[in-house]
């Protein structure tokens, strides 16, 4: 008998398997483990929530998973590749299908750069079209963020935070990646501001489908942007599954304390949209 047909397709955009990471040591100070035994999967067209307080090894994942950092022990699989065991070449084709946007849009933004040109760039880098069309592209792209044509001459400096987050977020997705790494993106706004950028990544998501993992210390934010969570204490997973049980039934004490810690109203349970993966 055969087994069960595999959908083609299905295969996770990124895989981490028994994941340690290691920071070499410094002046007077000796090598640190900031991950250890860390597996958990994205598959296409999911948000996946990285969810911790400060220093519990977020940032190191989402580094491990643009394939910044190298692991001390355990796998990496991006589009079914061990990032270890790839070519130059073949990392270099795997990164195309992967975006990085920082907490501080500054520094993924090159202050002497417009925003057109910042938009651009990738686009320059890989050879994407002839001029004409990666102008398009950057018109398309300034307006699936929702920035005016106008500001497409501006200087990092001339924006606001909230359009600059925009303009990183339009750069990040230039490429059209498979996976956007996006590391507490709303962080450094003010209030008022993250809303309006999470409303845009939670729009541009769902018509672009890209998968993501989704980092933040706000589990609130995490429940409203992800589909699963994972939650991490001090570079260990505590808890992870779907988002919606994590809130109503976290197992963990600690997942417990995070959820109680939320300022109330506790975040309504949104209908959740369909997806292709639960
Ligand atoms: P988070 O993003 O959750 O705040 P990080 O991944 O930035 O956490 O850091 C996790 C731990 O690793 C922290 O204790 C931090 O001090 C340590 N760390 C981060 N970067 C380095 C580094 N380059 N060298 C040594 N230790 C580091
Ligand atoms: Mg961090």
């Amino acid at each position: 008998m055969p087994g069960p047909v595999l959908e083609a397709g299905t295969d996770p955009v990124l895989s981490f398997e028994g994941v340690e990471v290691t920071y070499p040591a410094r002046l007077g100070v000796g090598p640190f483990t900031a991950a250890r035994d860390i597996s958990f999967e994205v598959r296409p067209g999911e948000v996946l929530g990285l969810v911790g307080e400060s220093g519990s090894g977020k940032t190191t994942l989402g580094r491990v998973a643009a394939g910044l950092i190298p692991v001390a022990q355990g796998r990496v699989v991006l589009s079914g590749t061990d990032l270890a065991e790839a070519s130059r070449s073949r990392v270099r084709e795997l990164r195309r299908d992967l975006a990085f946007v920082h907490q501080d849009p500054a520094a993924s933004l090159d202050p002497r750069f417009t925003v057109a040109d910042s938009i651009r760039e990738p686009l320059d880098v890989h050879g994407v079209g002839d001029r004409r069309a990666r102008n398009a592209r950057v018109r398309e792209l300034l307006e699936a963020v929702r920035l005016t044509p106008d500001l497409a001459e501006r200087l990092p400096h001339q924006l606001s935070g909230g359009q600059r987050q925009r303009v990183a977020l339009a750069r990040a997705l230039a490429l059209a990646p498979k996976l956007l790494i996006a590391d507490e993106p709303t962080s450094a706004l003010d209030v008022s501001v993250q809303a309006e950028v999470l409303d845009l990544f939670e729009r541009l998501q769902e018509e672009l489908g890209f998968a993501s993992i989704f980092i933040s210390h706000d589990l609130a934010v995490v429940h409203r942007i992800a589909q699963r969570v994972v939650v991490l204490r001090a570079g260990e997973i505590v808890e992870t599954g779907p988002v919606e049980r994590v809130f109503a039934d976290p197992r963990a004490d600690y997942t417990r304390d995070l959820v109680a810690a939320v300022p109330e109203p506790k975040p309504a349970a949104r209908p959740r949209r369909k997806r292709l993966v639960s």
